[in-house]
């Protein structure tokens, strides 16, 4: 019993806006962390869509396992990983086919390996990277040039773009750091904060003067053995982890866990106001509820809408972080349809190559199971920051738009078995210069709002991982908040029947 509860008082009232990763993983920190400190909770998670999951979900159909958003997170940011072990999912936790964890890069039209040991913007072995096609010898040369231009001390904050074209040249933008790294961002590099994004090349400038040296030192350390697959190259796919099933397992545990008729969906908040110690949401589905604690895991520019009146300078840093839409497109072949080997985890599309797709996934050879030993699940992204009209193009032309880039790059052959198409407006958070100040900023508003913590993929990281630590730091900040609520409130009955007495 809590003390709420043995007082006679009514149960707090949390409401978690938002039910993507981040406010999920906020609701079942909130809920199990209330549970073991025997606070007496009403829980109500409200999102504007038909089902809880946000970016995330997987549909199966003729036999293939198909991810509409996220397909992986990393190990690396331990959050994630911490939660599947937490909810039973360990055992369904599982990596990328270790026999061909290395992509392709489109050029002139066709496919060209990544030069083994190059990852994200520099290599890290000596004659791969000579003997690739992927570079021009003046790009390669240029690129070489790393080793002698000095660290760069102080200054104002870069944008990838920058720092890329200073260390590495142009060509090493266009043709890897733009779709590798900018990728992962659908990002425009002239934008991104290569502070907010991928600091260690920071680090490496400092600490090594060069990027090329910094790379070559990593490879030594982590000693000559080869990594799974031997010749990897791209990103580090031995880092990335899936559940067996698709990441929607991740979302339906987190369900599971959640009190029964707790999630609402369908019920989009129109409104967020502070109503004395307590605070006021209003959804067009549900009416008024009134809540002791609420946490708010939307995109930026929505938590900047509902934030308006409560605080309007963090609700005007809020807006400033931009948004990009994305779609992807699962296609489904018989194996004998797709020419090309697909012995890799997929290829990324420079943006001077100016087609439809960014970036493909092969799902069927990067996780086990996605589909049929004899078909070819394909996975195409479109859109992004760098290509924002492509989401204009209704699902017919968005598919044939993609067939013609596949039919080009992996010789695929006649019409898919199954197709579809997915599309994220206003999806991805766009981590411009100046964004770390931003959140600083938004996190010294955050704590002077008593009752209200922020998650999402608008502040410190954009992965599943960063999405559930920051759902689980909102939920520490609330739990604590409801704590003392809890304390102050049971302290206030016994002093009332106390003076009663
Ligand atoms: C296509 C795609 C592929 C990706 N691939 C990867 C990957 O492979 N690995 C990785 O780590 N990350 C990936 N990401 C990034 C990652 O998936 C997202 O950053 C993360 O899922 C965002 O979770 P979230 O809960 O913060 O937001 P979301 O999942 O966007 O959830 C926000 C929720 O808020 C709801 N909402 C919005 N406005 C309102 C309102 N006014 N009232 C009520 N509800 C509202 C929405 O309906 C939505 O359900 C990908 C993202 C996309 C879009």
């Amino acid at each position: 019993m809590s003390p709420g509860g043995a007082a006679g008082l009514r149960p707090l009232s949390v409401v978690v806006i938002g039910s993507g990763v981040s406010g999920l993983s906020a609701a079942h920190r909130i809920w199990t962390e209330s549970r073991r400190r025997r606070i007496e909770l009403e829980l109500t998670v409200l999102d504007a869509s038909a089902r809880p999951g946000g970016a995330i979900g997987t549909v199966e159909r003729d036999g293939f396992v198909m991810e509409q958003g996220p397909d992986c997170f990393l190990s690396t940011k331990p959050a994630a990983v911490q939660l599947c072990h937490e909810l039973g999912l360990a055992a369904d936790l599982m990596g990328t086919n270790p026999h061909h964890r290395r992509s392709y890069i489109a050029r002139d039209g066709e496919l060209h390996q990544v030069p083994e040991g190059f990852h994200l913007l520099a290599p890290s072995k000596f004659w791969p990277f000579v003997t690739t096609g992927l570079f021009s010898w003046a790009g390669k040369l240029r690129m070489g040039m790393d080793l002698l231009i000095p660290a760069r001390r102080g200054g104002r904050e870069e944008t990838l773009a920058e720092f890329v074209i200073r260390r590495l040249g142009r060509e090493a933008l266009d043709q890897a750091a733009q779709p590798m790294i900018g990728g992962i961002y659908t990002a425009d590099p002239r934008k991104l904060s290569l502070q907010a994004t991928m600091p260690q090349f920071l680090e490496m400038e400092q600490k090594y003067g060069s990027i090329l040296l910094a790379m070559w030192k990593a490879r030594q350390a982590q000693g000559a053995a080869p990594r799974a697959g031997g010749r990897a190259s791209g990103a580090r796919y031995d880092l990335f982890l899936t559940l067996r099933g698709g990441l929607a397992r991740l979302v339906e545990s987190l369900v599971a866990r959640l009190p029964a008729g707790s999630i609402q969906s369908g019920s989009t908040v129109e409104s967020l106001e502070r109503t004395g110690l307590r605070w006021r949401v209003r959804s067009g589905a549900l009416g008024a509820l009134e809540a002791d604690a609420v946490c708010v895991s939307l995109p930026a520019g929505a938590t900047s809408r509902l934030l308006a009146h409560a605080d309007p300078p963090l609700a005007q840093d809020l807006a400033g972080i931009p948004y990009a839409s994305v779609a992807t497109v699962n296609l489904g072949f018989d194996r004998s349809q797709v020419r090309h080997p697909l012995d890799g985890m997929g290829f990324v599309v420079p943006a001077v190559e100016r087609r439809a797709i960014v970036a493909a996934s092969f799902s069927s050879v990067k996780f086990a199971g996605r589909s049929p030993a004899d078909r070819a699940l394909l996975r195409a992204f479109v859109g992004g920051a760098m290509h924002p009209e492509a989401l204009a193009m209704d699902d017919d032309a968005l598919v044939e738009a993609v067939m013609r880039d596949l039919r080009q790059y992996v010789g695929v052959q006649g019409a898919p078995r199954t197709v579809l198409v997915s599309r994220y407006e206003s999806a991805m958070a766009q981590y411009c210069v100046g964004h770390l100040e931003r959140v600083a900023r938004i996190e010294a508003h955050e704590a002077a709002l008593p009752g209200l913590a922020l998650a999402g993929n608008g502040y410190r990281g954009v992965g599943i991982g960063d999405c559930v630590a920051s759902g689980e730091r909102a939920a520490r900040r609330l739990i604590d908040y409801l704590t003392d609520l809890d304390a102050a409130r049971h302290n206030g009955a016994r002093e009332l029947a106390a003076a009663a007495c």
